[in-house]
């Protein structure tokens, strides 16, 4: 799905089953699989649990490191999109929770 702007500098986000991507983004397959794998994190957790989890991870990067971009790459579920978004065939071999090693 794609949308004409995403608040503050946002590439893509997931809402499941949709992904929300840039416009211009839209056919990027770098940020399609980016946030591709975060759908699978959804699929894993539930639809109630993927946010409550990803906040709470979050919020103990901020208070490691007091900044907002420092504590979202390091988010372990942003650590897995990030560090396996240009293997665009990542998801076929993913195993579940796979994020947890970046704990
Ligand atoms: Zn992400």
């Amino acid at each position: 799905m794609e949308t004409e702007g995403m608040p503050l500098g946002m590439v893509g986000v997931v809402v499941y089953p949709f992904i929300f991507v840039c416009k211009k983004h839209v056919n990027n397959r770098i940020v399609m699989n980016h946030e591709r794998i975060h759908l699978a994190q959804y699929e894993e957790l539930g639809i109630l649990g993927f946010w409550p989890v990803y906040l709470t991870l979050y919020i103990r990067e901020l208070m490691r490191y007091e900044k907002h971009f420092k504590a979202y790459i390091n988010n372990p579920m942003e650590q897995e999109a990030f560090d396996n978004q240009l293997d665009l065939q990542y998801l076929r071999a993913r195993k579940p929770y796979s994020w947890a090693k970046y704990l």
